[in-house]
């Protein structure tokens, strides 16, 4: 069956399909082009028949972390709805879908008087992507919650405890696993406590980040020089390049590690953005940094290219991008 008869055979129960899509909506940082295909996936069986028959696809969670720089993407888009929203309690544990936002997560480990993810409320995103790129914050980071992960990878639906993860860094980035679900560990706590340690930090996070502002949070990894952290947001700052734009793109006030798409930015403003900050850090510091935001669609403008993460089936090849035809990207 052709792959748009099979769309369109496809049952609103099972999924929906947009044809065309608008992503920028779907993004934080509210920039992107359209997909050709956008799907909403709701149960594994029609996830594994859909994987079974498109050639080139990306998978997008929240969108929070993700800069889209295509006009246009000739593939599918696939968000994980339906089942994969779903959470579950047991005694000490919760299990949560891949789809299922980070602040539903922490809300009911708060209700179910389960301490150990307080730290995650108030970073925006799903489940999945917040696997995917071990999110983290105040020192603690999800992966070192989670004692198994669910994924879809070589055609299989399995539980698996055989990851392993860094700072924002995990081995879902390299094998190409699609994250379908995860279980953490949690321990029994107050309720009042829980609610109180999530309200003090959500307002932390609100007085040091431009908390609502089009971002996609901090850009840069920290480096790890020696036995030395380096925050890059420290370095952006000392130089002075607060409130630097570029476009409709520029450098948060508030916070010199957040980039902001303050007026109708492109993607190729943050990128010129991006790579600004990076030479003038190279320059001026000697240390070259790295972006903790996925680009999806490709990074003209970066002197240090790399290929940006996106899905392909097994067998996974070395350079899925290539597959892609993108559009022309819109000019500053
Ligand atoms: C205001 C603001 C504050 C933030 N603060 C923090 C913070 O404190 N700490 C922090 O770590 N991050 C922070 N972030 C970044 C972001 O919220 C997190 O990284 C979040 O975990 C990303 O989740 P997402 O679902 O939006 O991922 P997306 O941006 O949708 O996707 C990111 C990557 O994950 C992949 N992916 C998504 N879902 C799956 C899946 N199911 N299977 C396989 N791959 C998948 C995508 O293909 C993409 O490559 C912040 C962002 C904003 C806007």
């Amino acid at each position: 069956m052709k792959y748009k008869k099979f769309l369109k055979s496809l049952s609103p129960k099972d999924a929906i399909v947009y044809y065309n899509y608008d992503l920028a909506p779907h993004t934080s940082f509210k920039i992107g082009g359209k997909a050709k295909y956008f799907v909403v996936v709701k149960n594994e069986k029609t996830l594994k028949n859909l994987l079974s028959k498109c050639k080139k696809f990306f998978i997008l969670g929240g969108g929070t972390n993700t800069l889209l720089s295509f006009n246009y993407y000739s593939g599918t888009v696939i968000k994980l709805g339906g089942n994969f929203s779903r959470l579950y309690v047991g005694k000490n544990k919760l299990t949560a879908m891949a789809g299922a936002n980070l602040f539903s997560l922490c809300k009911l480990a708060k209700d179910s008087s389960l301490s150990g993810l307080e730290f995650l409320y108030g970073i925006p995103g799903t489940v999945g992507g917040a696997i995917f790129g071990n999110a983290g914050a105040f020192e603690e980071e999800i992966l070192s919650r989670v004692t198994r992960v669910k994924v879809f990878k070589d055609g299989n639906f399995f539980w698996t405890k055989n990851f392993s993860f860094s700072h924002r860094n995990s081995s879902f980035k390299k094998d190409g696993s699609i994250i379908l679900g995860a279980q953490f560990s949690l321990s029994p706590g107050d309720k009042k406590e829980i609610e109180e340690k999530m309200k003090d930090l959500l307002a932390r996070r609100k007085q040091t980040q431009p908390y609502g502002a089009f971002c996609a949070g901090s850009i840069f990894k920290r480096l790890e020089v020696g036995d030395q952290t380096i925050f890059p947001a420290k370095i952006i700052d000392n130089l002075g390049l607060k409130g630097v734009k570029i476009g409709g793109a520029k450098v948060s006030e508030k916070h010199a590690g957040f980039i902001l798409n303050f007026e109708k930015a492109s993607a190729t403003d943050v990128l010129r953005l991006i790579k600004k900050i990076k030479k003038i850090v190279y320059k001026t510091n000697n240390l070259t940094l790295e972006e903790e935001i996925i680009i999806f669609g490709g990074k003209r403008f970066d002197f240090n290219r790399r290929f940006p993460h996106s899905h392909t089936l097994q067998p996974r090849e070395g350079n899925n991008f290539r597959k892609c035809d993108f559009g022309k990207e819109k000019g500053p």
